[in-house]
């Protein structure tokens, strides 16, 4: 029997977790067994496995690719294609956001803010509260200072993306500085501990229909489906929720075909195929960070960019380009000023799209990391503590749907800036439109 193809396998896993967790509820039981606990536990052994390869996939990547570049001409002008693309991709997918939002301009519903529909309980307050307080800010300078961790043993161990990655690329770029014989010992090293985290994550790969079924079955299962105040709020946010994901889908099906199409000549059908793995795992973990391993495989083997491409633009991207989030952060913030009645000048909008701009680059690949940098721009434009949180409480209910969305958008985001970044740098690709014959 002809084996069905990984992205179906997940797909089918999807539907079907939805189902179960549609019709069971957190106290349903098996055999005496909590639903609950058994799809958290296939779920966080899914998550963990991915997790698990991050460091030494992610080391290794770099230190070859950077290695491969050789010298600091190829590096600085890789370096500068990426920082121009992912500014650029982000600032489309904000643009995007802005309009849609002004134009459907969800926070008000017939005529009325929408926070005096909703009345949104001190719980809700609270919870919102507990979301956002004492994570890390992240401002522009803090994230310069994650760069360069005084630990690269710690920062590793507690999966300091950026630390990891500026360590690495110090590392592979000084390898091409030293001895030959040496830095041919370095180089093999280093390749041969890529090769076996290839094949791990190919492993671990396989399981991923049975992990994503789990992911999503207690997400499903821990909605709360009789809540008549969950319900209530999720019906007036409809018009928020629809506003996202209309964002979402001009930039992911529009804007960055287009781009694929004309700055990589790759048909763009070809490149969702490719990345059907990947974008199916995002879209169920909400976590860039943890779809790395599988961006990483969907982009070298299927969509056919080089080691040498993919493992600098891919871990970096993961980390700091974030366009369904940038996009996202821009259309909360002017969605909870329309709900609480406020008008915003042309001056208080470009400062929630600098803004947003900005906070995307230090967002964690996490689910949820979002909600801090939302904070951060509500304040920046001049929201109180109390009225932010409780924009940020309307916003919760639809939160987790949403995340999944925009973290699909982010991570497919990364694999085109590869696609496009490595045609640039003269790669063929199999995805290469075909050049029609001449007569
Ligand atoms: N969950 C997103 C990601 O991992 C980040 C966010 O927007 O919350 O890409």
């Amino acid at each position: 029997m002809p084996k069905l193809q990984l992205h179906w396998q997940i797909l089918i896993a999807i539907c079907l977790a939805i189902l179960v967790g549609y019709l069971s509820n957190k106290q349903s039981t098996f055999l005496g067994i909590h639903l609950l606990s058994v799809f958290d536990f296939i779920g966080t052994m899914f998550m963990n496995a991915l997790k698990m390869v991050i460091v030494p996939l992610i080391a290794s990547s770099i230190i070859t690719g950077i290695a491969g570049i050789g010298g600091s001409h190829g590096l600085g002008r890789m370096g500068g294609k990426t920082i121009l693309y992912y500014m650029t991709t982000s600032l489309f997918a904000i643009m995007v956001g802005l309009v849609v939002v002004n134009m459907v301009e969800p926070g008000i519903v017939d005529g009325e803010p929408i926070r005096d529909i909703i009345k949104v309980s001190d719980e809700q307050i609270e919870m919102a509260k507990a979301k956002v307080d004492g994570k890390e800010a992240g401002s522009v300078a803090d994230i310069f200072l994650r760069m360069v961790p005084p630990n690269i043993v710690t920062a590793s161990a507690e999966g300091q993306m950026l630390g990891l990655i500026f360590f690495c690329i110090l590392f592979g770029f000084f390898i091409t500085k030293i001895p030959d014989a040496y830095a041919e010992a370095q180089y093999n090293f280093w390749q041969g501990m890529y090769e076996v985290m290839l094949k791990i994550t190919d492993f671990i790969i396989k399981f991923a229909p049975i992990g994503i079924f789990g992911l999503i079955a207690s997400v499903v299962i821990g909605l709360d489906k009789d809540s008549d105040d969950m319900n209530r709020m999720a019906a007036a946010l409809g018009s928020f929720t629809g506003t996202v994901i209309v964002a979402l889908a001009i930039h992911m099906f529009i804007t960055m075909p287009l781009m694929l199409k004309f700055l990589a000549r790759v048909n763009p059908l070809r490149h969702f195929k490719a990345m059907a793995p990947a974008m199916l795992t995002s879209f169920s973990t909400a976590s860039s960070s943890a779809t790395l391993p599988i961006t990483l495989d969907c982009v070298e083997k299927n969509a056919k960019v080089s080691n040498r491409t993919s493992s600098f633009v891919l871990p970096l991207g993961a980390t700091i380009n974030m366009d369904g989030t940038a996009l996202y952060e821009c259309v909360v913030a002017i969605f909870i000023f329309q709900a609480f009645g406020y008008d915003l000048t042309f001056t208080q909008q470009f400062l929630i799209v600098f803004t947003a701009l900005m906070t995307s680059i230090g967002v964690a690949g996490i689910p949820a990391a979002s909600l801090i940098a939302i904070m951060i721009i509500l304040k920046a434009v001049g929201l109180d503590d109390a009225s932010a949180s409780a924009g940020l409480a309307m916003v919760l209910v639809v939160d987790r749907v949403l995340d999944m969305c925009r973290t699909s958008v982010n991570v497919f985001s990364d694999s085109c800036g590869a696609v496009i970044i490595g045609k640039s740098e003269g790669e063929e690709g199999i995805l290469a439109d075909e050049q029609p014959a001449k007569a």
